[in-house]
């Protein structure tokens, strides 16, 4: 896993801020939904059951977007600090986050990576 992790996941949160800033293309604002119809800002798509309305609305391009930037911030915050083999250092050789200590990748890391485990990319551990 290790490198292989932080590549994959920059590559879905690649995937899906392309798709959000091409849904959104001049910028138009936010998605809402209104009964069975998604306003799409440069658009309206009736035929929708309303909770499924509501949850396309909720995947506005700007908050996917924002989610994704978010998403990073966590990403670069959980780096790998490699074990040296310096018998000074207390973490004994182990490579560990660089944020919370834990063995890499960390549960957040992990956390992370969890929604797209049905992925074909998605990496095992060895
Ligand atoms: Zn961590």
């Amino acid at each position: 896993m290790s490198q292989d992790l932080v590549t994959f996941l920059n590559a879905r949160l690649d995937e899906e801020a392309d798709l959000a800033r091409r849904c959104d293309g001049d910028g138009c604002g936010e998605w809402t939904a209104h009964g069975h119809t998604v306003d799409f800002c440069q658009g309206e798509l009736p035929g929708f059951h309303p909770t499924i309305a509501r949850h396309v609305a909720l995947h506005d391009p700007a908050r996917v977007l924002r989610e994704v930037e978010a998403k990073r911030r966590v990403l670069a915050r959980h780096v790998l600090s490699p074990a040296t083999g310096d018998p000074e250092l207390p973490w004994e050789n182990r490579d560990d986050c660089q944020y919370d200590g834990e063995t890499w990748p960390c549960d957040d890391l992990l956390d992370l990576a969890a929604p797209y485990a049905g992925h074909p990319d998605y990496p095992r551990p060895a």
